[in-house]
């Protein structure tokens, strides 16, 4: 490989990056380093801004360094512009003959004449062209595009991340004076009762993360001491480094998710204009902290007032950024502290919030809003965070720092309890830890008489490989692939998600391992794809509609899976499939993604297992053709119950009406475990339904022989496999199907009656 040092040097640009004082200097070591490995005469990045729709130089090595910020162009314009908009390299070797040639004045340029150009794009997203120039004498090469294309795709990931701050570099305005408020301690919010999102018990002080006021509370805090400016730079320099210690402890814990998830705040640390800023505040006379606050709100209206959604979500992390950086300043006992050991009570989490607080070591969350089946308590679960959702707005202001206790197995939150409950939380839960150690599990799974169930995992993290291991899961029956997409800040490239599912393949020892692709949308919201705002995003441009409308983000992923599984046995799956075209449609993708790796030569998978979830009413009705096609089915009773019953999985307020046993529900499953039988397909059961022990014997009855689910749950769903008799199970499940009502079905399974009936 010619330009191998090249490469491994910019595999190396997270660090340069995290070194770097500035995004300026990010992009000068990196002209720098190409133009010295490629022997190019001239490397230069250009940046591009959606909203003006232009291309700016943002650096260069070689040409004139004035020409810095000045030299702009449209998408399409010169050789620069149309590699942009063609998203194709454009390589020349006579290049001011070509028609499409644009000649900047000033730039230096007219003397190099060989010219190539690549496009620095993430996904869907344009973020700019890396162009390399050279006198007449050398032409640029295949490998040289090769090279380019590695570095582009690298410097996407960071620029993605650090863009924001170019161009942030405003006047100072005067900051208007800060709101004085009062806060009370809302009565009757003693003991809240609220849904088990994730399992576990935890004790701690709160921290209420409200997204709407976080800064508002900020603004309160009065200063009664002064600080000096050395106090502050040894704040400032305090936060670079907790922050970079995040950063590598959650690169540890998550490399499957954490590109990346506090360089914002470090990038923000580093801009030169918002601690140099603060810095004249102070030498000017103001005390540190108020100066701190003062920069602070002239950020978060720039960002507040952003049209960039990209940008406006920025405004959560220069909070974070101040309170971390007030702490360390103020450094008195009622400072902003972090996470660690708290219970976190919010509303509006995304699962981006739920790493970085499990990676500060939160202790437990208590929601305020959502749904259990909604996929930041799924995360929630993989992280083993306890989590609770209660619909009580009250919550958000209780004080931080009031004590909570968090008995997410009862669904039981104790806000600042008597000693008497605290006693009696500490004594039941040291019993539980007691008795608590992880159940055994037989590596195999039999019915009462003798009849195999192959329980697989569910895997959202790579972390869960581990858990799946414990617990003794033969496969993996779901790997949610999108957690990697929504949880990181921009689309992961072909490259980092074939290492991710590569590490799930070899980790997974042989056992058989099925990828969904990428079911994006609903509750699962990509911060970094411009998508028009839905109203009703359950029902919007999501999941499979997603990956069909973008190919080149869909073959992606298809390319790394094929390639990850390369000698594995590996099922892919395509999600929320509505009719027989749509699973046509997903075949020929995966068809072609199989021709390209063909075509160059790149090991692969050459027969994967093909399937699909049946989560929606249309593939229950068309469960015989679809069967007629595929080699598996996988029941996403999660979906299918919210569709069929009409009922959001996110929504708290009608968690009564989302009833898995309501007889339509079993009617269905019944329909599609039939035709997948007939046609010879394998049929399984992946939402959350199968890990019920209640629903066990119902869904062995109806047929179903294969369940997927967390692992965390596999000694009770095991348990409750042991004791079912098939020819019961047979009759109980008959006897459902004939029920006309949900409470006959809730009598006849013995279920108690709050969750028989709808209140
Ligand atoms: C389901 O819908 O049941 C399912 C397993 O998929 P997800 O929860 O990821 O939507
Ligand atoms: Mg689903």
């Amino acid at each position: 490989m010619e330009h191998y040092q090249l490469l491994c040097d910019i595999s190396d640009l997270n660090h340069l990056f995290r070194q770097s004082a500035s995004v300026e200097n990010l992009l000068d070591a990196t002209v720098q380093m190409v133009t010295r490995h490629l022997h190019s005469d001239v490397c230069s990045i250009y940046l591009y801004d959606e909203e003006t729709e232009m291309l700016v130089m943002r650096a260069t090595a070689g040409l004139n360094p004035e020409s810095v910020g000045q030299v702009r162009m449209k998408l399409g314009e010169g050789l620069t512009g149309m590699a942009l908009k063609e998203l194709r390299p454009i390589c020349v070797s006579r290049a001011s003959k070509h028609p499409d040639y644009k000649l900047f004045v000033g730039t230096d340029e007219e003397q190099f004449d060989n010219f190539l150009a690549v496009p620095i794009t993430r996904g869907l997203t344009r973020i700019g062209v890396l162009t390399l120039q050279r006198k007449k004498r050398t032409k640029f090469r295949e490998e040289d595009i090769r090279a380019c294309r590695a570095v582009a795709s690298q410097l996407a990931n960071i620029i993605e991340n650090a863009r924001f701050v170019i161009g942030l570099h405003v006047e100072n305005e005067p900051a208007p004076p800060a709101v004085e408020q009062v806060w009370h301690l809302p009565a009757g919010l003693e003991v809240i009762h609220g849904q088990i999102a994730a399992e576990g018990v935890a004790r701690g002080p709160c921290r209420v993360l409200d997204k709407e006021r976080t800064f508002e509370k900020l603004q309160q805090r009065t200063f009664d001491r002064s600080y000096t400016l050395e106090q502050f730079d040894e704040a400032v320099r305090q936060t670079e480094s907790q922050l970079e210690e995040l950063q590598s402890r959650v690169e540890e814990k998550l490399s499957d998710a954490a590109s990346l998830i506090f360089a914002s705040h470090l990038l923000i640390l580093k801009d030169r204009q918002f601690v140099g800023t603060m810095r004249r505040l102070i030498e000017d006379g103001q005390n540190p902290p108020a100066a701190v606050l003062q920069v602070a709100r002239q950020y978060i209206d720039i960002f507040t007032h952003s049209t960039n959604r990209y940008i406006r979500e920025k405004v959560q992390d220069v909070e974070d950024l101040i309170t971390r950086l007030l702490g360390n300043l103020l450094q008195d006992a009622d400072r902003p502290t972090g996470l660690a050991g708290a219970i976190v009570i919010a509303r509006t989490v995304f699962p981006s919030d739920l790493l970085q607080m499990s990676s500060e070591g939160v202790a437990g969350a208590v929601l305020v809003g959502g749904g259990v089946t909604g996929h930041v308590s799924i995360l929630a679960r993989s992280l083993q965070i306890p989590m609770v959702i209660a619909n009580r707005y009250e919550l958000l202001a209780v004080p931080d720092g009031t004590e909570v206790l968090l008995d997410a197995e009862t669904g039981t939150v104790f806000i600042a309890p008597s000693r008497d409950v605290a006693t009696q939380f500490e004594r039941r839960h040291a019993e539980q830890r007691r008795a608590g150690a992880v159940p055994a599990v037989r590596p195999q799974t039999h019915t009462a008489d003798g009849t195999r169930v192959r329980l697989l995992a569910n895997i959202n993290l790579l972390g869960d490989i581990q858990a799946a291991h414990a617990f003794r899961c033969e496969g993996v029956g779901l790997y949610r692939t999108e957690f990697p997409f929504i949880i990181r800040r921009d689309f992961p490239s072909e490259q980092e998600q074939y290492q991710a599912y590569r590490r799930l393949v070899t980790g997974m020892r042989g056992k058989p391992v099925t990828f969904r692709t990428l079911d994006i949308g609903g509750d699962k919201v990509l911060s970094y794809y411009h998508n028009a705002e839905e109203k009703n995003p359950g029902m919007g441009m999501r999941s499979i509609r997603f990956s069909l409308r973008n190919q080149p983000v869909f073959l992606q992923q298809l390319r790394a899976m094929l390639r990850a599984g390369l000698g594995a046995d590996l099922g892919i799956m395509f999600p929320m499939i509505a009719s027989t075209d749509d699973l046509r449609q997903a075949r020929a993708a995966l068809d072609e993604a199989q021709r390209q790796l063909d075509r160059e030569g790149v090991p692969h998978n050459a027969r994967p297992r093909v399937g699909i979830m049946v989560e929606l009413p249309s593939a229950v009705y068309l469960a015989d053709s679809l069967a007629a096609e595929v080699d598996f089915f996988s029941i996403g009773t999660n979906d299918l119950i919210q569709f069929m019953l009409g009922v959001d999985r996110t929504n708290e307020n009608v968690a009564d009406f989302y009833i898995p046993h309501h007889p339509a529900i079993l009617r269905a499953i019944q329909v599609v475990v039939d035709a997948a039988h007939r046609h010879g397909a394998e049929v399984s059961v992946c939402g959350d339904m199968a890990h019920m022990p209640e629903y066990v014997p119902l869904l062995l009855g109806l047929g179903v022989r294969t369940l997927s689910i967390d692992p965390g749950y596999m000694p009770r769903v095991q348990q409750a496999v042991e004791q079912t008799h098939l020819d019961a199970a047979g009759e109980l499940a008959a006897a459902a199907l004939a029920a006309g009502t949900v409470q006959d079905v809730a009598r006849l399974l013995g279920l108690a009656p709050s969750a028989e009936q709808p209140s």
